[in-house]
């Protein structure tokens, strides 16, 4: 019986991340780790030693994925940033995706701006015709000075031109910002470079987080930041929701995005479309900060 399952199960190396909105969908492990693994505020992978899957290893779960969930839509690749494999490896995988699912809609995965800047265009193109729709990138800031201070290895430009060179492939991206990593000495500046990299190169859809550090990367976080002798002040509640607001308000792109603030660590949870609800969003921010009882209370919160 145990080798029996053993013969039907995935193989997953744990932790094992994806983003909220693909809690009900088939996860298949491509990559182990995050390519970059660098940004201080991201423990998600720092224990695991970055490596690519053996394709006969992704093969032999996608198999064993058909089996259990034949009648599966949607797909998620694992690990942090799928997208750096080859392209000619993730269009092997695809092609071995649709032949075993059938009733496949959508594949996505996590992708960094290098990974997507490190693309041709017609690469992008291909793998979006083998259904690779969708692509979760953590912008976290659109300022040079806090994205420095983050380490995240990418300049707003280098963000700005990563989404742009997905969405022109047709691949959707859904971005991802987090409030209050700018601290309270750089909140402002956080805000304005984020607006600025959004409305220039809109995303299909738009998230903030919040910024909540673990014990096992708050040290080097904060010494990071601090580089050049100012020190990380963190936000309190009101300190994120006038982030929230001034974000809000800042935004103004030229086509339609679908923001969320739902995230489990958020302190107000939002849903709409930018920019035809930003008043809508805007006073629901603006009661929260008067006093209206909107907060997720902190026990709720979390990733
Ligand atoms: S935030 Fe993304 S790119 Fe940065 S270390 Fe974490 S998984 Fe890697």
């Amino acid at each position: 019986m145990i080798q029996a399952f053993h013969d039907e199960a995935m193989h997953y190396d744990a932790p094992l991340y994806r983003p909220p909105s693909e809690g009900r969908n088939t996860i298949v492990q491509v990559t182990i780790g995050c390519s970059f693994n660098r940004c201080t505020f991201c423990g998600m992978y720092k224990t695991k030693a970055f490596r690519a899957r053996p394709l006969a290893d992704v093969f032999a779960d996608i198999e064993t994925a058909a089996r259990m969930w034949p009648g599966a839509d949607r797909i998620f690749l694992a690990d942090g940033d799928a997208l750096v494999l080859p392209t000619a490896d993730l269009s092997a995988i695809l092609d071995r995706l649709a032949a075993a699912f059938p009733a496949l809609e959508r594949v996505s995965c996590y992708a960094t701006p290098i990974n997507l800047n490190g693309k041709p265009p017609e690469e992008l193109r291909l793998l979006r015709a083998k259904k690779l729709a969708l692509v979760y990138v953590g912008v976290e800031s659109g300022a040079a000075s806090v994205l420095a201070r983050i380490a995240k290895g990418a300049t707003p430009d280098a963000i700005a031109a990563a989404i742009a060179r997905a969405e022109a492939a047709g691949i959707a991206v859904s971005a991802t910002v987090i409030l209050g990593i700018g601290g309270r000495r750089f909140w402002r500046e956080h805000v304005e470079g984020t607006a600025a990299v959004i409305d220039r190169a809109p995303p299909r859809f738009l998230s903030t987080l919040q910024l909540r550090l673990g014990d096992g990367e708050r040290d080097d976080f904060l010494a990071r930041f601090a580089r050049d002798g100012t020190p990380f002040e963190p936000q309190d509640d009101d300190g994120i929701l006038a982030e929230q607001e001034a974000l809000l308000r800042a935004l103004d792109p030229p086509r339609a995005v679908v923001f969320r603030s739902n995230h489990a660590s958020n302190c107000l949870p939002l849903a709409g479309t930018l920019p035809a609800d930003r008043e809508r969003l805007v006073a629901l921010v603006a009661a929260a900060r008067d006093g209206a009882p909107l907060l997720r209370p902190e026990f709720l919160r979390g990733l």
